[in-house]
């Protein structure tokens, strides 16, 4: 492993999407609008990514749509960054990697740590179903398998709008701080203190914005909201997540190129 303290890795799995695929394409598609000429590496802060030593490009998972395979490798990565004292930025992919992401994650916080960790979640989902038509590990999943595995670690949810009975019900049960789009402040955005993970599914944006996703669902946040949120986030941010990106909805690759500012911003977060 390279001595960078933030590892960047894609993760090509698109399996546990409920309605089309495609995510799997992301992480190639964000390092190409990344590297494609149209905008330089510097930061909005000022900071230059391309200096030598920041960070690190270690690659695709090797996956297939074997989800077993697949979670296992994911955990092990992100576990293997963790315990080795650096940082992960993740590109997938479906929402449902962000399961054994966070697995990794807590279980090194839990080891490590007194504070339970914060999970900073923006998605115009709460993806807390106990299941979604059998599935316990479908995209609409992951939080509730991570609240039910770290019931301590506080999730805080921004820009959701389309909450059902039943996932409401499991806010409540797992005390999940909901600030639905209809309301969103940036002045509200909690400061956590402690150890912080960030999950940024790309359909928290109002389609206007990122119409490269799977799931349309108009009303939500804007670039600039997001961008705010990450740059005033407290805490100290130990790894991140973003996902949903689906190039093949993506006309003019606007949606690319706002995943691959959001993918700079979210490297200068973690390099703080
Ligand atoms: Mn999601
Ligand atoms: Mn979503």
């Amino acid at each position: 492993m390279s001595t960078a303290s933030i590892q960047l890795f894609g993760i090509p799995f698109d399996a546990k999407s409920t309605h089309l695929r495609g995510p799997a394409q992301a992480p190639q598609k964000i390092r190409e609008t990344l590297n494609n000429g149209s905008g330089n590496w510097f930061s909005e802060c000022g900071r230059d990514l391309q200096e030598p030593g920041l960070w690190n490009d270690t690659g695709d998972l090797p996956l297939t749509d074997d989800w077993d395979d697949a979670s296992s490798q994911i955990r092990q990565r992100a576990a293997d960054v963790v315990q080795a004292g650096a940082k992960f930025l993740a590109l997938g992919g479906d929402h449902s990697v962000s399961f054994p992401l966070i697995e990794a994650v807590a279980t090194h916080c839990e080891s490590s740590r007194q504070e339970p960790l914060t999970i900073v979640h923006l998605d115009a989902h709460p993806d807390l179903y106990d299941n979604f038509e059998g599935d316990k590990f479908a995209h609409a999943c992951p939080f509730a398998r991570v609240m039910e595995s770290f019931p301590r670690t506080r999730l805080i949810q921004i820009g959701i709008r389309t909450a059902t009975q039943h996932q409401r019900e499991q806010m409540e049960r797992f005390g999940v701080e909901c600030f639905p789009a209809a309301q969103w402040n940036i002045d509200q955005l909690p400061q956590p203190s402690g150890a912080v993970y960030l999950s940024l599914d790309m359909d928290v944006f109002d389609p206007a914005y990122a119409p490269g996703v799977s799931h349309h669902e108009p009303g939500g946040l804007s670039t600039r909201d997001a961008l705010q949120i990450i740059a005033r986030l407290q805490g100290q941010l130990i790894s991140a997540d973003l996902v949903e990106f689906n190039p093949s909805r993506d006309p003019v690759e606007i949606t690319a190129a706002a995943a691959a500012k959001l993918t700079k911003e979210m490297l200068v977060a973690l390099l703080a």
